[in-house]
């Protein structure tokens, strides 16, 4: 045979490239049908219920509790994620929201691109839904990657009436119109597209025509509703100070701003902090009632945190010293898990199992499980003094 590579070869290779195409755009932009949440198995319902295997075995014998039963295979069982919030509903130790309490309104902030706002929105709405509650994700960034996380591609398959937008101009008085189920069960979602950037627009034009207009209070007002029916309305903001930020940062009982302990990311986060304390003086002259605005909380969540890199110990240490009591406890490692191709279009919490090393997975889904786990705890204390201030 002649060395080198004949020419009929790359018909070989060209035809293995579009089929590869093929395989990767499934698998990676998987619109919202075919996109799958996990299964579970019976250890992992347990865990998630926080009793013992025996406890869910023993159960699902008992037709009279009404616990669905799960697919038996071999001598396992699966349950699908409707199946396991029905176990998590009924088994688990997890307060309810009391009557005549709303659900809280939770805004993911930073106007640095790349920090992960949108990978905390995801996670956080994952991970609560695990702790039974009903959550609403509102996408407001026009590059639509939280809805590319459900599984949506925003170019093709969102409508405008699946945005805020209908809202924006007035044509709606609630966000009832916009919300569709995602692949995840408890988890709804108010979609994004690029058509969101005409906001930029339409708020101050309507501002200056309109006096009496609130362009800060759209959101808001829009949101009061729906407060009934979710437990967590997460919105995940655009990388800029816009007219959207400041309607999610006007609308929301508390803040979560990821911020990496790297010090280009320390730097920006300095200015979000100068800007919106800016927002904040502004907003004073325009609506006097600001002052009685309070937040929840305030979090820092350090994210992407690399502690292999000698410079993650400096730049937490001023994260820390700038922030103070703002930053949270607990951190988020930068994982393989999230970045790995198969998984950019998901989170830890979409895989079931893992192909990488288990350790690295394991590391990773237990410090976002600590993350919800301490803001659902945070939601509890909040809607128990709401409910005894009643
Ligand atoms: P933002 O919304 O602030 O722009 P994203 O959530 O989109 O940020 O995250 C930016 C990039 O960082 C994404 O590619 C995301 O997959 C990646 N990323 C987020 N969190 C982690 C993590 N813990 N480890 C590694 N990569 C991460
Ligand atoms: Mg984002």
């Amino acid at each position: 045979m002649l060395p080198g590579v004949p020419l009929s070869d790359l018909r070989k290779v060209a035809d293995r490239a579009s089929q590869m195409l093929v395989n990767v755009r499934e698998s990676m932009l998987a619109p919202h049908p075919r996109k799958k949440s996990p299964v579970f198995t019976t250890s992992q319902v347990a865990a998630l219920c926080r009793v013992e295997r025996k406890k869910v075995i023993y159960s699902w014998d008992k037709p009279e509790l009404g616990l669905p039963p799960g697919i038996a295979n071999n001598r396992t069982r699966e349950f699908s994620l409707a199946e396991t919030r029905v176990w998590i509903d009924k088994l688990g130790p997890f307060i309810k929201r009391p009557d005549g309490t709303k659900g809280k309104k939770i805004a993911i902030g930073n106007f640095k691109g790349g920090v992960a706002k949108t990978t905390t929105a995801m996670t956080l709405a994952q991970g609560l839904s695990l702790h039974g509650r009903r959550v609403l994700i509102i996408d407001l960034d026009p590059q639509a990657s939280l809805t590319a996380l459900t599984g949506t591609l925003a170019d093709s398959e969102v409508e405008e009436e699946q945005t805020v937008l209908p809202l924006i101009y007035g044509e709606e008085d609630d966000v009832k119109y916009a919300i569709q189920p995602t692949y995840w069960d408890g988890v709804d979602l108010i979609a994004a597209s690029a058509a969101l950037f005409s906001a930029e627009f339409y708020l101050p034009f309507k501002q200056s025509k309109d006096p009496h207009f609130e362009f800060w209070n759209v959101l808001n007002k829009g949101l009061e509703p729906v407060l009934e029916e979710y437990d967590v309305v997460i919105i995940d903001t655009p990388p800029a100070l816009s007219y959207m930020t400041i309607n999610a940062f006007m609308a929301a009982d508390a803040l979560i701003v990821p911020t990496p302990p790297s010090a280009l990311d320390y730097a920006s986060s300095t200015q979000f902090w100068n800007l919106f304390a800016d927002l904040a003086d502004n907003m004073k002259g325009l609506v006097p009632d600001v002052e009685q605005k309070r937040y929840d909380f305030i979090h820092v969540l350090l994210s992407k945190v690399d502690s292999s890199l000698a410079s993650t110990h400096a730049v937490r240490d001023w994260i820390n010293r700038t922030y103070e009591s703002f930053v949270l406890p607990i951190e988020i490692p930068t994982t393989t898990v999230t970045a790995s191709a198969a998984a950019e279009f998901g989170t830890v919490y979409d895989i079931s199992k893992y192909d990488g090393s288990n350790r690295t997975y394991q590391r990773a889904r237990e410090a976002y499980d600590r993350f919800a786990e301490m803001i659902d705890q945070e939601l509890v204390a909040l809607w128990q003094a709401q409910k005894e201030s009643a």
